[in-house]
């Protein structure tokens, strides 16, 4: 397999506290410390040299529901906006809680994917939240983690256990932290926009609760739970004091939930409407300094892509989710790195080298001897996100203007994608 050198980029490896001008060398798929005179030379002058982005929450909907992604279309998205690994819910039709269908999705992955995709497992049956999934089966078959993710299971007893069989074969616990009857009619953010748009309130406080009650039973347990997309500023709080105590938690916030409040609602733009909800000034700021003090260490896009003609539905007919891969380093940058919030190299630990090392997944690194998966970065450029490389376009970022971006990124050694 072909060898080169990339010279003259800035390199900037968070798990070897890298970040200087130097050489990349590749040979066979991986990173290398020599290569032979033969090599190929690539001058990557101006440009940043990343571990490729590892995303470990998106929805890639094969099987079941192709019309808005497929796992060809989503990790072709995924590899155009730098990332080489994700990991994909199991909220398909059906659902992954079975090796039957862990199976069958692991085929297409196989056959289809553009770039790696580690397939997670629901927690329970169906995502019903009421009878554990062959967690023992599953994890024999290669899943890592496992999450109910558009779900969350209400009882307390059905959660203890799966923490406690997690934690037995080694699983990974992912919980999306809500409580059900809080959010019965909700539409948005409760609050000041949802009495003035007439919408239905989703509360913080419904987060809030699951998130105390998942650190109880890490606690509890002495296990690890992981909290996705965590949108309140107490939740922010309440796992900053869990940490504080020495629960083993982990969290991670999107691109969206930084970069948005809930008045972003004013005109009723389905493009704004996702779970957990957009919520206020004060939660937004307060995500970004959990971001910038360690509570919230990984940054996951939730890509969840719906068709045009969902997203068109009246508002509160419309499905909650926008898509996430190709924005989402251009938004993070931007909120983050150009405000002075946080370094790049703080970036791309939070957008690949900690969920890599969460998932324990080969990636996130540029060390020799790994899989040469990684992106080359422009700070400066421009450009107008218009032709989505998702099979959606449902996001509120389309015919936007965004600066920084990935323009190359390459998986196994291989270049697979290179920006126009
Ligand atoms: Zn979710």
């Amino acid at each position: 397999m072909k060898e080169f050198i990339v010279k003259n980029a800035r390199v900037i490896d968070p798990s070897q506290d890298i970040d200087e001008i130097r050489s990349v060398m590749v040979a066979g798929g991986r990173f290398v410390e020599s290569v032979s005179d033969k090599a190929e030379v690539i001058d990557a002058s101006g440009k940043i040299l990343a571990p490729g982005l590892v995303d470990m929450h998106v929805h890639l909907r094969e099987p079941g529901q192709t019309a808005k992604e497929s796992i060809a279309t989503g990790t072709a998205a995924a590899a155009a906006g730098g990332f080489t690994s994700v990991m994909a819910m199991p909220n398909t039709t059906p659902p992954v809680d079975s090796p039957a269908t862990y199976r069958l999705v692991s085929e297409i992955i196989a056959e289809t994917a553009n770039v790696k995709v580690y397939q997670s497992a629901a927690i329970t049956e169906g995502r019903k939240g009421e009878k554990l999934a062959p967690l023992g089966s599953l994890k024999k078959l290669g899943v890592r983690a496992i999450t109910d993710d558009g779900s969350c299971i209400q009882n307390v007893d059905i959660m203890r256990n799966a923490m406690i069989y997690a934690k037995m074969f080694g699983l990974f616990v992912m919980d999306h932290c809500q409580e059900n009857t809080l959010t019965k009619s909700g539409q948005m953010h409760e609050g000041e926009w949802s009495a003035r748009l007439g919408l239905g309130g989703w509360p913080s406080a419904a987060e809030d609760i699951i998130v105390s009650r998942d650190i109880i039973l890490a606690h509890y347990t002495q296990s690890h739970i992981h909290l996705q997309h965590i949108s309140s500023a107490l939740s922010v709080d309440i796992i900053r004091a869990a940490k504080k105590r020495g629960i083993s938690v982990s969290a991670e916030a999107t691109p969206h939930h930084l970069a948005f409040t809930d008045e972003a609602l004013k005109d009723y733009d389905s493009n704004y409407k996702m779970c957990p909800p957009l919520r206020t000034r004060a939660d937004a700021d307060a995500l970004a300094e959990g971001v910038i003090d360690g509570t919230i260490e990984v940054i996951a896009t939730d890509h969840a892509p719906h068709t045009s003609t969902e997203k068109d539905m009246p508002f509160d007919q419309t499905p909650f989710g926008i898509t996430g891969f190709e924005t989402a380093f251009s938004v993070c940058h931007e909120i983050l790195v150009r405000s002075g919030k946080i370094t790049m190299p703080k970036l791309i630990r939070l957008m690949s080298t900690r969920p890599a090392e969460l998932l324990n997944i080969n990636a996130g690194t540029l060390k020799p001897g790994t899989p040469a998966d990684f992106v080359l970065i422009d700070e400066d450029a421009e450009y107008v996100y218009s032709h989505p490389v998702s099979r959606s376009e449902n996001s509120p970022w389309l015919n936007k203007k965004l600066k920084a971006r990935v323009v190359e990124t390459y998986l196994d050694g291989k270049r697979i994608f290179k920006a126009e």
